[in-house]
């Protein structure tokens, strides 16, 4: 079976989760297999190993799952973006608007060093603005965006339209119609 559809097999379908008509998808299957947990970095390792890119982020809290690995294996730094309050030392923070409402994303300040290029690194990518938000505190901190990385997409939702002005690529291993 190829990778794709080892992930696909994976991930579980939650209907109605955390509210009345989202699927969410759930990625924590994968974690019981620390073969395909490997495979999904190894993955990700050939999809960026020749790209120019200083460090990773990773968005709260399933961000983190897999950038952390990758960020070792391409022997680069890992920054967290976290809610809100999260985060101990001094942040800068990025406020974005959400289906309703809006909410707050923040980094440490002074992680990210300026002309650093920084890679966004998420589980899911839906409508773009969680890793929009992401790009934005790498710009904030004097970085440049040097691509996004998702295991799944919902290409429904359009995100890569969101995403389209910063720098590119966009990958994801997974993608749902
Ligand atoms: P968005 O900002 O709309 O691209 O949403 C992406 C963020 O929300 C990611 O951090 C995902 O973990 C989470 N997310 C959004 N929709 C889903 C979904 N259907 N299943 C799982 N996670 C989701």
């Amino acid at each position: 079976m190829d990778l794709r559809s080892e992930i696909q097999k994976a991930i579980r379908n939650v209907p109605d989760f955390p509210k009345p008509g989202i699927q969410f998808k759930d990625i924590t299957p994968i974690f019981e297999s620390p073969e395909l947990s490997k495979e999904i970095v190894g993955e990700f390792f050939r999809l960026f190993h020749d790209e120019e890119i200083h460090a990773i982020v990773g968005i709260e809290s399933r961000g983190f799952l897999f950038g952390l690995p990758l960020a070792m294996e391409l022997g680069i730094p890992f920054f967290l973006i976290r809610k809100k309050g999260k985060l101990p030392a001094d942040t800068v923070s990025y406020k974005y608007d959400l289906e309703y409402g809006s909410t707050e994303m923040e980094i440490h300040k002074g992680s990210i060093k300026p002309g650093m290029k920084v890679l966004v690194h998420d589980d899911l990518l839906a409508t773009g603005g969680t890793a929009a938000a992401a790009a934005e505190l790498i710009k904030m901190e004097g970085g440049k965006v040097a691509g996004f990385s998702f295991l799944v997409e919902l290409k429904q939702l359009k995100g890569r339209d969101r995403l389209s002005t910063y720098e590119q690529p966009i990958v994801s291993l997974q993608s749902y119609d």
